[in-house]
């Protein structure tokens, strides 16, 4: 698999650092040549002419299986259906951050999105990774998921969200499902 440097759409956005551990276990990512995932998600306030960062963070590969296996089989059926569906649909739209990966409309259209890397220590590593989902996508996500799933979505956000309580009441949960 190709491997670049992490990027700035990948790391800190106060510090420029790269996000060096994972937001639920606290493992160090980055020095140990760990596998993990990085989420950024944004808000287009277009007003003021400014993208926002919302949240961002790092999981390692195992708590994301973890958090995986916490959500009903239905919804992971359903979300993975979905990405088959329209990864088939919008074949080129792969490995950008420029359009979602999901509908291929511009993310410079999207008025909330997250961008999604997997990465090795300070690499990302190239496959369907690195991509941006737009909130029209995750409107379509949120209409698979189970009752139970979007339970275990927002018990995950109150549990693991550590930025300010405005942005807390902005932030929908349904960000944290693995995509
Ligand atoms: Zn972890």
């Amino acid at each position: 698999m190709n491997e670049l440097p992490i990027d700035a759409r990948f790391r800190d956005s106060d510090t420029g650092e790269l996000i060096a551990n994972c937001l639920v276990c606290n493992k160090e990512l980055v020095k140990s040549q760990s596998e993990y995932f990085v989420e950024r998600i944004f808000r287009r306030l277009p007003k003021l002419g400014i993208v926002e960062p919302i949240f961002e963070y790092a999981m390692c590969s195992s708590c994301a299986e973890t958090m995986r296996k916490q959500l009903s089989k239905d919804s992971l059926m359903k979300i993975e259906a979905y990405f088959m569906e329209n990864l088939q649909v919008h074949a080129n739209a792969h490995s950008n951050t420029e359009n979602c990966l999901m509908t291929g409309n511009s993310i410079e259209s999207s008025a909330e999105f997250s961008f999604h890397a997997h990465c090795k220590g300070d690499q990302m590593l190239q496959s369907i990774f690195p991509y941006a989902i737009s909130n029209q996508a995750m409107e379509e996500i949120s209409q698979l998921l189970s009752p139970e799933t979007i339970d275990e979505l927002d018990r995950f956000k109150g549990k693991y969200f550590n930025g300010p309580p405005e942005l807390a009441e902005i932030l929908n949960s349904r960000r944290f499902v693995p995509l």
